[in-house]
């Protein structure tokens, strides 16, 4: 790279912070579902350029400024729990923010938590415990970064349910601009604290993120405030044996209750979830499905075969469990009252079995913390998987309509052989999003990395099932989407099969244009304004 940017960037950060060690360099490129893009192994097939790290906003502000005046691109690392923060190209300047990792304040009166791009989930949920109040850890786990999830990348989570989709959740924001600027969003933006993401002071949430995120697209954000919720749980959860399915709590909270109901059909099921969310009655909802279940359960991938054979049979389809917290016994009651009454008119029935201690207690905490069994679930077999529907956001029917398409669809690669045997099921579902009027649902699929025509028949499973639903006029899921997009070296954006209704990418393609007149962030996972 150009040695004057390079010594600029030292000047900027310190020599220890700046790196061009090959090593360190290629450590950037290996990701999960790194096989689908590169050159079927886990190393992504662009190095960066160099990694830095930042410490402050000042900093980040100099580096991107630097970028822009040698015409280097960038991107943003926070956690980087996944391919989407690799390189798009080649010539990209990595800004690992693992450095600002400071969690700056907890307001318990106004409730929120300001972070800097480091900062876990786990980290706010325990201090927000301590006080009462919760936060939307979502399915990737504790362990992912909460900025990033809320300004740039999805979600999604089992307590979208209670306390909404993290969209909603980001308040006041901090942003590096891709041309250097800063600008802070809402009523940060004129003064007046983090409290709220849309004024008074500039709201642009929708171009910020909108539903799924830029993904490192637009610069980087520096700071933010997440909101929290109320919490009628203890302070803390305390458990045994962790990290292991034999996970226990030492104690179950007293004002929670784990119902799991179960329905003949997917359509009873759907009815049952949309009067679920109306009720406003579930703190966190949703589990994987039994194939998959079975496969990440078993301790090899004998055992798992045997439990398919032997378990599944038992475990009813249409099933996901719902877990209450209430502030009062009573409270309790007459959630527990309400749910009973919907699964009689839903024409479902409660699965006994998964209520109880040795079931009920890890999916309590995986309801509540975004636990690890389900990564051992979808990672153990195969060691890979993608959510081919991830991103699948569904209005009340469109739902049944793509989990049916899909499973259809992979059926036909499951027999094949060429994918984990899931008897095509595999999902993590159904997630609630206001009040019902949102669902949202992931087809987990399993593939062996260490065969190339396993990848190949995941990128043609991906293909398929979204050009299928797109045929039907239902959402397009997104990130399932990204990593064909970057196998055909495209903006994931630009890869969508083409839009029946309105093309939202003549928009996008103009804020891309606007807010990066030099083209100088990484768009590979966004949209390209030419
Ligand atoms: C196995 C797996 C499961 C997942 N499950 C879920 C899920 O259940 N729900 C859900 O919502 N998401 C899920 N995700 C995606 C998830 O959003 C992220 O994992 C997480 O929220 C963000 O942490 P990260 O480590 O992925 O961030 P990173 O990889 O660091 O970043 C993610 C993206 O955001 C950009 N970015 C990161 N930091 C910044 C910043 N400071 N400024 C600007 N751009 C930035 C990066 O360039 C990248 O494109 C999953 C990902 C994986 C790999």
């Amino acid at each position: 790279m150009d040695q004057q940017a390079y010594r600029t960037f030292e000047s900027i950060l310190g020599a220890e912070n700046v790196s061009q060690d090959p090593g360190l360099l290629d450590a950037y490129t290996y990701q999960w579902l790194g096989e689908m893009i590169g050159d079927h192994t886990r190393f992504g097939p662009f190095r960066p350029i160099c990694v830095v790290l930042p410490s402050s906003t000042e900093e980040v502000q100099a580096i991107i400024k630097t970028c822009n005046r040698f015409n280097l691109k960038f991107k943003a690392h926070s956690t980087g729990w996944g391919l989407y923060c690799n390189p798009g190209g080649d010539g990209v300047v990595m800004l690992d923010l693992r450095r600002m990792n400071r969690l700056i304040e907890i307001n318990e009166r106004d409730m929120y938590a300001v972070v800097e791009p480091y900062v876990i989930w786990a980290q706010i949920q325990v201090e927000a415990m301590r006080r009462g109040l919760n936060c939307v850890t979502i399915g990737a786990g504790s362990c992912t970064s909460a900025l990033a999830n809320c300004t740039s990348l999805m979600g999604t989570a089992n307590t979208n349910v209670s306390m909404g989709y993290n969209e909603r959740n980001i308040l006041g924001v901090e942003w590096v601009l891709p041309d250097g600027e800063i600008l802070r969003l809402g009523s940060l933006g004129s003064g007046a604290g983090w409290i709220t993401g849309d004024g008074p002071g500039p709201s642009l949430r929708g171009i910020m993120r909108g539903t799924f995120g830029a993904l490192g697209g637009l610069g980087v954000f520096t700071k933010c405030a997440i909101r929290l919720y109320q919490w009628g749980g203890p302070s803390e959860m305390p458990s045994e044996n962790i990290i292991s399915i034999e996970e226990r709590l030492l104690k179950y909270p007293e004002r929670a209750a784990l119902v799991a109901p179960y329905f003949e059909n997917r359509v009873d099921f759907e009815e049952a979830l949309a009067r679920i969310g109306e009720a406003e009655i579930a703190y966190s909802i949703g589990l994987l499905e039994r194939g998959l279940l079975t496969l990440g359960l078993g301790l090899d991938n004998l055992q798992s075969a045997e439990m398919r054979e032997n378990l599944a049979p038992s475990l009813p389809k249409y099933m996901f469990p719902v877990l209450m917290v209430a502030n009062s016994k009573s409270e309790l009651d007459y959630q527990v009252k309400v749910l009973d009454r919907i699964i009689e008119e839903t024409r479902g029935k409660r699965f006994e079995l998964l209520e109880q201690e040795q079931f009920r207690d890890i999916i309590t905490l995986f309801l509540i913390k975004g636990g690890s069994v389900p990564a051992k679930a979808v990672f153990s077999p195969t060691g890979a998987f993608n959510p081919i529907l991830c991103g699948y956001f569904g209005t009340r029917k469109t739902l049944v309509k793509a989990m049916d398409d899909a499973e259809e669809i992979k059926r036909k690669y499951v027999e094949s052989g060429l994918l984990a045997d899931d008897m095509a099921e595999g999902g993590w579902s159904p997630l609630i999003i206001d009040h019902g009027h949102m669902e949202y649902f992931e087809h987990e699929t399993l593939f062996d990395p260490a065969v190339p025509q396993s990848t190949m028949a995941l990128m043609m499973l991906t293909m398929e099932t979204n050009q299928s639903l797109a045929d039907k006029k239902l959402m397009i899921p997104f990130a399932s989407q990204v990593k064909v997009a970057r196998a055909q070296g495209m903006a994931v954006h630009d890869s969508i099969v083409e839009h029946h209704n309105c093309d939202y990418r003549v928009l996008q393609k103009g804020f891309k244009a606007a807010f990066d007149p030099n083209n100088a962030a990484d768009s590979c996972n966004y949209i390209e304004s030419r």
